[in-house]
């Protein structure tokens, strides 16, 4: 995907902290973190998200680097939130599948607002 900008954070032609490096996974900081520990944990391959026939052995490396991304950014025993917003009605705003990991502060209790949006 030539136009895709996490696809172009893979090929190296726009800047991204990255946190680990994988085999077929790559995982950076969010360029708008919304918390003090907010990183993206992507496939290297381009996939549009959880509908788009993911191979399980790439989700289960994903979920693996989740945990590997917790334990450098040292939030592994503090706790993050994991979240995939998957499709429109979730506001997934990049169509490149990534996993968001939150931690580095309490959250509120419960999940986040899931009540209608605009
Ligand atoms: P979502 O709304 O789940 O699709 O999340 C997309 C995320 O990608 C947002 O949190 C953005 O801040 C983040 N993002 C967009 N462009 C970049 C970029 N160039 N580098 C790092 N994160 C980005
Ligand atoms: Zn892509």
């Amino acid at each position: 995907m030539s136009d895709c900008i996490f696809c172009k954070i893979v090929r190296g032609e726009i800047p991204a902290k990255v946190v680990y490096e994988g085999e077929r996974v790559l995982a950076f900081d969010d360029v708008h973190p919304q918390a003090p520990v907010h990183t993206l944990v992507i496939p290297k391959e381009h996939f549009t998200n959880l509908q788009d026939d993911v191979p399980p052995e790439l989700l289960g490396e994903l979920f693996t680097s989740v945990r590997e991304v917790a334990r450098i950014k040292g939030v592994a025993e503090t706790g993050y939130r994991v979240i995939v917003n998957n499709g429109p009605d979730a506001n997934q705003t990049v169509p490149h599948l990534h996993i968001h990991i939150l931690g580095g502060h309490h959250m509120t209790h419960g999940m986040v607002n899931l009540g209608p949006g605009q």
